[in-house]
């Protein structure tokens, strides 16, 4: 079971199960679930609430139930099943034997049903979908009873089980709940419990045409497992007095506490399934895993590491009321965790070469060079050096503006754990005018990094031997929106989808140790960033790297000024 160092801040859930605890309310017990309905891909909300349900667990000495919620067949399938498995697996969770289907127990809460039914508190009702909507009035006006609530048990009963037995259109009968239609709460106004449909599950097939709304399955879901703390998001408020109720009315003998907290919104992505779906769908993104999408498949692609979700959703840490929280957290998060793992290499985006004019032709040498300045275990690896190399376009400039330091004409830079150069001469090409190369001088003294006479250089620059270096493609990924709340905008989401969000560099160099990099092993790139090895793309031959995120951490400047 995943866990991290410090064990989690109190927080309000905690200080329920606490007093839970201290009452004896649930016999010292602790047992919460994670109830994802799969129709579609896991994301960074549920993975809050993935380390909330299975870190109280731990936290407590409980457990935590990995369930499927799938009462409604459309939408479902076993593909999202199998990829919410992967994904919890993923963040390094573990439901032992406990991965259940609410599926599973149609036909038990059929019988809760018929208990309602016999109990007359549930009716089968005749009135339609608009007419039931019209019946429910609003929040300022109570709504109205359906002329079919007091048919009489008996009635209930047959008209129920032909419900069942197919003999009815979709849509003619509805079972509800014989509640309030004036209560204040108009979740309370005569709920629908079940609704005929006509469609084939991905695990009953068609062995059901009438299915459960969620809030009559996903209470005695609960129930059933047991569960002591059914934690969900603040949407579900309304749906507590409900929840209770229909727990109440079958006098179950296990009652668990609902508990709300606020979903998890972030800056410059779409935390929905719904939208997810269409981006996926519309083309706008590759797939559920596009390194761009908010999805744990996504973020895996990317190269994230669950520890770092995980730290992150610790960090957001469980309130009461909504926020927006800020992406640049997240990418701290990931950053922080891979400046510790990530070894540290050299790759250039956009080479730019370099000729070291009197270093003598076709001779290599090797630099021995550690995998992390602040961890030797890391080991290192070794770097050939030639007299062609590639270095950064943006690393040199012909004519530099005053506080560029590094290579310039006539100017003295180091090479990462090599020589001092110095930049004699270019050649431009004759028709754009561009600089293609540049040529310099070493001092062959320089091989520690330092001039014997004691000379200094302002600058340090990536570079990698051209010869030795191998070509890869690298993918720099940016915002998926182009605005900080895309839902909050007036025109359609995608109107907002950030252009650039998805940059790919066909030229690039890497080093030649990253020859059998393993798809999905996370590197630095010495100056500009974290990247990973893609896992569908690339290859031995062929490497195709993915930008996790730039070395620069716009969070910590973001807190610094918050601070002050
Ligand atoms: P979406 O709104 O993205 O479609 P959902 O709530 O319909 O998500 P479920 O599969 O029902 O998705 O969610 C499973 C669990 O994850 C629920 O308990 C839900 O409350 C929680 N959850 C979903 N989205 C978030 C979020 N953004 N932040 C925290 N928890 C979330
Ligand atoms: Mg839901």
């Amino acid at each position: 079971m995943a866990q991290n160092n410090s064990s989690p801040p109190s927080d309000f859930i905690r200080e329920i199960i606490d007093e839970h605890l201290r009452t004896n309310r649930f016999q010292g017990r602790v047992a919460t679930r994670f109830p994802p309905e799969p129709n579609g891909y896991l994301h960074i909300g549920h993975a809050k609430s993935v380390c909330l349900n299975f870190g109280i667990a731990a936290q407590y000495g409980g457990t935590c139930n990995l369930r499927m919620d799938d009462t409604d067949p459309t939408g479902e399938n076993q593909e999202y099943v199998d990829s919410i498995i992967q994904d919890v697996k993923w963040l390094e969770f573990d439901w032992e034997d406990r991965l259940f289907y609410a599926s599973d127990y149609y036909e038990q809460l059929y019988q809760h049903a018929v208990q309602l039914i016999k109990k007359g508190k549930a009716y089968v009702c005749s009135l339609n979908a608009a007419e039931i909507r019209d019946y429910r009035g609003t929040l300022t006006e109570p709504g109205k009873e359906s002329p079919y609530r007091n048919r009489s048990m008996e009635e209930n009963l047959d008209l129920f089980k032909r419900m069942r037995a197919g003999e009815f259109e979709d849509g003619a009968h509805v079972l509800r709940a014989k509640i309030d239609m004036a209560s204040q709460n108009i979740t309370m106004r005569d709920p629908v419990l079940y609704r005929i449909k006509r469609a084939t599950h991905y695990r009953t097939g068609t062995k059901w045409c009438i299915y459960p709304m969620y809030d009559f399955a996903h209470c005695l879901s609960d129930s059933v497992e047991k569960i002591t703390h059914s934690i969900c998001t603040l949407e579900f408020e309304n749906n507590r007095p409900l929840y209770d109720w229909i727990l109440d009315q079958l006098n179950v003998e296990s009652h668990p506490q609902q508990i709300e907290f606020a979903r998890l919104n972030l800056s410059y992505t779409i935390l929905s399934k719904r939208r997810l779906i269409e981006l996926v769908g519309r083309g706008h993104v590759t797939g559920w895993d596009d390194p761009r999408m908010p999805t744990i498949a996504g973020m895996r692609r990317r190269g994230y590491t669950p520890e770092a979700i995980r730290n992150f959703c610790e960090r957001i840490g469980v309130a009461k009321n909504d926020s927006l929280i800020d992406v640049a957290l997240l990418d701290h998060c990931v950053r922080d965790d891979l400046n510790e793992r990530a070894p540290r290499v050299m790759a250039v985006l956009n080479p730019l070469r370099v000729v070291i004019d009197h270093y003598p032709e076709g001779q290599t040498e090797e630099f021995d060079c550690p995998y992390h300045p602040q961890n030797p275990g890391m080991g290192s690896r070794k770097v050939p050096f030639s007299r062609d190399l590639y270095i950064e376009r943006e690393d040199f400039l012909e004519n530099p503006p005053k506080k560029f330091y590094r290579l310039a004409p006539g100017r003295e830079v180091r090479l990462r754990y090599g020589y001092f150069i110095k930049c004699v001469s270019v050649v431009k090409d004759p028709k754009t005018g561009e600089v293609i190369e540049v040529h310099c001088t070493y001092d062959p003294e320089t091989r520690s990094g330092f001039a014997p006479d004691g000379r200094k250089v302002d600058a340090t620059i990536h570079w990698v031997s051209a010869d030795h270096s191998l070509p890869a493609e690298v993918r720099l990924y940016d915002r998926l929106f182009r605005v900080a709340n895309p839902l909050e905008e007036k025109s359609d989401f995608t109107e907002y989808l950030n252009e650039k969000s998805l940059e790919i560099l066909k030229s690039c160099r890497v080093e030649p140790s990253l020859k059998g990099a393993a798809p999905g092993s996370q590197f630095q790139f010495e100056r500009v960033g974290y990247f990973c090895v893609d896992l569908k793309d690339s290859f031995p031959g062929r490497l195709v790297f993915n930008r996790i995120v730039p070395l620069r951490d716009s969070w910590a400047k973001i807190s610094e000024k918050k601070k002050k």
